[in-house]
């Protein structure tokens, strides 16, 4: 099966709002087995969406729209169907009932118009919205199959999850998931990763092991094709094994790990709390600690650089004083006074005391996240060695 997007709204070409839709819909079809081919996006015209849908159906078999199915004079998704496949609007009393519905579990009160929504071309299928007022359509036509759904995100989603997907898995009987398990890997750039895995990610063809990079992270994604989820897990199992052989001290996490909520939970679970001292870097280390949310961070300072210099104090002489401050047992001090050097981050702990160098490259606020991406990753992997 053949499917491509048609995504609907002027806002989308004139750049007012982001196309997220696509974006989502594209990964969770992929996700799913289902191979997409083409993006299409137009704005609320009815000739070129009846041209959009009138090229679709040539190459595809299911087109999937997002957009254009409220209630007002630009809403005009379901007209252009209905004058492309010549199917006239037909109102659907049991459609309207269920928008009624919608409006009354809303405590909203429908207009005239939304007897709009309920006025479909003749044949469609309405799937319902139990997140909004507009149902989706599905229309079966001899020519290909054109799926509508809203343009308002938490509504696609759940229309495509709960109601299209299950309709087009049992329309073209696909069987199976895909399913992946992402490994993120710090401190390596994608050449590096390249280097250590190339072979594996030549060695299988299920799972398929592919990379991403991010300013933060290499991603590791591992995904196999079967038919169940954890048949998928079970093939993924050995080969994510030997991908941490080759990696054993670079691999962050997995999923949705992000560094802080690793560097925090390594804290709490020694019972260490912290105290962070950060010159030039704009007190972003604090910031991250604070958002990993376990009670970890007591307090966060941010220096300017010259006093510091001008009383010589050193790394080991500020954190101390924080720790007696604010009563932590760990402290971290970035220092980072001038743009060009070197920065030095040193970390203290209740047994011991680590220094590292980290030359940055770069100035302002990215040469802030690179060095704040640094130091976490330096204390995950002291914290995970000394386990
Ligand atoms: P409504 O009933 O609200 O009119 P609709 O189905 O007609 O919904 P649109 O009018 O096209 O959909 O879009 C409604 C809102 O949904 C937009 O203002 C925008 O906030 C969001 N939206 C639309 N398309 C997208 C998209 N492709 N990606 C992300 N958000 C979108
Ligand atoms: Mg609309």
């Amino acid at each position: 099966m053949k499917t491509e997007l048609l995504m609907i709204g002027t806002e989308l070409l004139l750049g007012q709002i982001q196309d997220t839709n696509s974006t989502w819909i594209s990964q969770t079809l992929a996700e799913h087995g289902i191979d997409c081919y083409q993006k299409t996006t137009v704005g609320d015209n009815r000739a070129r969406i009846m041209g959009a849908l009138d090229a679709g159906l040539q190459r595809s078999d299911v087109i999937l729209c997002s957009g254009g199915l409220g209630p007002t004079e630009d809403d005009i998704t379901r007209e252009s169907i209905g004058e492309l496949l010549g199917r006239p609007l037909v109102f659907r009393p049991e459609v309207y009932d269920e928008v009624l519905e919608r409006f009354a579990a809303l405590r909203r009160v429908p207009t005239d118009n939304n007897k709009k929504q309920a006025t479909l071309p003749e044949g469609a299928i309405a799937i319902t919205n139990p997140n909004g007022t507009a149902p989706g359509v599905i229309v079966e036509d001899e020519r290909g199959i054109i799926i509508c759904m809203p343009g308002v995100p938490h509504e696609l989603k759940s229309m495509l999850l709960d109601s299209v997907l299950p309709y087009l898995k049992a329309k073209f009987r696909i069987e199976g998931v895909v399913h992946s398990r992402v490994l993120k890997v710090c401190g390596l750039g994608e050449s590096r990763v390249d280097d250590a895995i190339g072979d594996l990610m030549n060695a299988y063809s299920n799972p398929t092991i592919g990379l991403l990079a991010s300013p933060e992270f290499v991603r590791i994604r591992i995904t196999a094709k079967a038919e169940s989820e954890a048949a998928a897990e079970s093939l993924i199992e050995p080969v994510a094994r030997r991908v941490y052989e080759r990696l054993p001290d670079q691999i962050m996490g997995e999923g949705e790990d992000t560094l802080e909520s690793k560097v925090a939970s390594l804290l709490h679970a020694r019972g260490y709390t912290i105290a962070v001292t950060e010159i030039g870097t704009g007190g972003l280390i604090a910031q991250r600690l604070a958002q990993a949310g376990n009670g970890i961070l007591v307090e966060g300072r941010i220096l300017g650089g010259g006093n510091v210099i001008a009383a010589g104090e050193g790394g080991v002489d500020i954190g101390r004083k924080h720790m007696l401050d604010c009563g932590s047992t760990c402290a971290l001090v970035c220092l980072y006074p001038q743009e060009g050097e070197s920065a030095k981050a040193l970390f203290l702990t209740p047994e011991d005391s680590s220094t590292w160098d980290i030359d940055i490259v770069g100035s302002g606020h990215r040469a802030q996240v690179r060095l704040t991406v640094n130091i976490l990753e330096q204390m995950r992997r002291y914290l995970s060695r000394a386990d």
